[in-house]
């Protein structure tokens, strides 16, 4: 379902609205410096998804940037499911939340007792499509050269926006990053490699985002009985993976079937999704309808 952007419903500053119609001051600390935070949260059956996991990284984002959460739990609960409601015909949706410094006279040191400005819009789930779950997704690879703080989901996403033009620069879906010879994440998702059965993906630190989906992930496997391993994967791990898969709240579990144009994966699976994915996906699909509130 496609619906102008601008006729999406949107709290600002807790006043419902429009999305064309919202407006913040050009001396929003947001639009001058970058200096906010966001999350973007899935909705199933017009339910939440993880969303505690979401509030509470909402909440490691601000107090790393010493911006006082806006909000109590149950107020952003209220905010996020009454904005749900105001798209009524749509089942499955992803809400985007941010929330900046505020306003004041542009200087680099942090003013105090700033307002946050805090911004909410829900709109219809942009999923992946059949077609390429069948297909997968293709990646390219390149150098991290973002900040070192992957950590904080700040709005300052400019050296992710220029990590994902590389992928889109070749006809690719995503960029996979490398910092120091070992991968790091997606310029958007988390990445997990297959190797003798086991999945692996980077442990979370400082360079990179803990997705909701890495926690999630090792449920997911905890119950597959398939191991699950949180350590550093090397570059030269990637060309010989037998699986790759992207994790991330609008790609939920991908599969990666080409890596700098050449098919990933063995034998008859080469270039084709293979079955840790099929099986993680399954159990992704099961987990949306069980724990989605
Ligand atoms: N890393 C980065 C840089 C991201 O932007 C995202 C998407 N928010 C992720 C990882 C995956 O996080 P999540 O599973 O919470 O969507």
């Amino acid at each position: 379902m496609t619906m102008p952007w601008a006729d999406l419903p949107c709290y600002l500053n807790g006043h419902l609205g429009r999305l064309g119609d919202a407006r913040v001051p050009v001396m929003d600390r947001g639009f001058l410096f970058g200096d906010g935070v966001y999350e973007a949260i899935p909705v199933y059956g017009r339910r939440l998804f993880r969303v505690d996991d979401h509030l509470d990284r909402l909440g490691r984002s601000l107090k790393a940037l010493r911006i006082e959460d806006p909000y109590e739990r149950e107020a952003w609960l209220d905010l996020l499911r009454s904005l749900v409601a105001h798209l009524p015909e749509v089942e499955d949706q992803s809400i985007y939340l941010q929330v900046t410094r505020g306003v004041a006279a542009r200087g680099h040191a942090m003013p105090k007792d700033l307002e946050p400005t805090v911004l909410a819009y829900t709109q219809p789930m942009h999923a992946l499509t059949p077609e390429q779950r069948h297909q997968g997704l293709s990646c390219v690879t390149a150098r991290d050269f973002r900040w070192q703080r992957g950590d904080i989901k700040s709005i300052s996403l400019l050296g992710n926006v220029l990590a994902r033009q590389v992928a889109a620069d070749q006809g690719a879906d995503e960029t996979l990053l490398i910092r120091d010879g070992c991968l790091t994440e997606g310029s958007s998702s988390n990445v997990w490699i297959v190797r003798d059965g086991a999945l692996l993906t980077p442990p979370p630190g400082e360079a990179l985002l803990e997705g909701v989906r890495v926690r999630l992930l090792q449920e997911l496997c905890e119950e597959l009985g398939i191991a699950c391993n949180l350590r550093p994967i090397a570059e030269t791990e990637l060309p010989t993976a037998d699986e790759i898969l992207l994790t991330s709240a609008s790609k939920e579990v991908a599969p990666v079937t080409r890596l700098d144009r050449e098919p990933v994966g063995h034998g008859a699976l080469r270039g084709k999704p293979g079955p840790v994915y099929a099986k993680l996906y399954e159990a992704y699909q099961r987990a949306k309808r069980l724990q989605s509130l």
